[in-house]
């Protein structure tokens, strides 16, 4: 399959890590691009390293003073944009980390560590999907207070694996633009509170 992109280094480095594309590269392949100098054409020597996803490349030249640091990924901040992506990558589709790890080792593509998964949930992923999700519930609730109408399901209880139902409550903005909470309770009863302060009970 061709593709008819054209490549623009200006736009390029203003394209965001995780919406550029990524290849699949071969390790000799790339080799090939730092086996000579491209100032004197003579044979360089080559070190490589890499950290998770991301491989580093030292290219110096023994016949004339070229030396030459390339990294196969730009970095956010501190972290290799790649080791992050594959993180949320794998989190965001409902994938199994241990899935897509033997996935990429019987591929031979370098991968991240689950030690290195688990940081980059707890310290950008993790809190990312609150702040969203705080967001996606501001927007709602302007919406709703805009007065257009709400439609609240929900039986006012807790399902856990393994555990009996338990109670819980929900609050929504009604259509007159009074927040009400529902209470529900383990007798089967359901209490509305709204902001005024007014109390009902209803048997379910
Ligand atoms: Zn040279």
């Amino acid at each position: 399959m061709t593709d008819s992109s054209i490549y623009n280094e200006s736009t390029v480095i203003a394209t965001p890590p995780h919406i550029m594309r990524k290849f699949i590269v071969y390790e000799e392949n790339l080799m090939d691009l730092f086996k000579n100098c491209p100032a004197c054409s003579r044979h360089c020597a080559i070190k490589s390293r890499t950290v998770g996803t991301v491989l580093h490349v030292d290219q110096t030249c023994v016949h004339c003073e070229h030396h030459k640091q390339w990294a196969s990924q730009p970095y956010v901040k501190n972290t290799p944009a790649g080791n992050l992506q594959l993180a949320a990558a794998v989190l965001f589709s409902g994938s199994s980390f241990l899935q897509v790890t033997k996935f990429m080792q019987a591929f031979n593509i370098q991968g991240i560590c689950h030690t290195t998964y688990l940081k980059h949930q707890r310290t950008f992923l993790f809190p990312t999907i609150n702040w969203q999700w705080k967001q996606h519930q501001n927007t709602v609730i302007a919406e709703a207070l805009k007065g257009r109408n709400v439609v609240l399901g929900g039986d006012m209880h807790a399902d856990s694996p393994g555990l009996n139902l338990q109670p819980c409550t929900t609050t929504k903005i009604a259509e007159d633009h009074k927040q009400q909470q529902l209470h529900g309770s383990s007798d089967g009863t359901c209490s509305i509170h709204t902001t005024e302060e007014k109390s009902t009970q209803y048997d379910f």
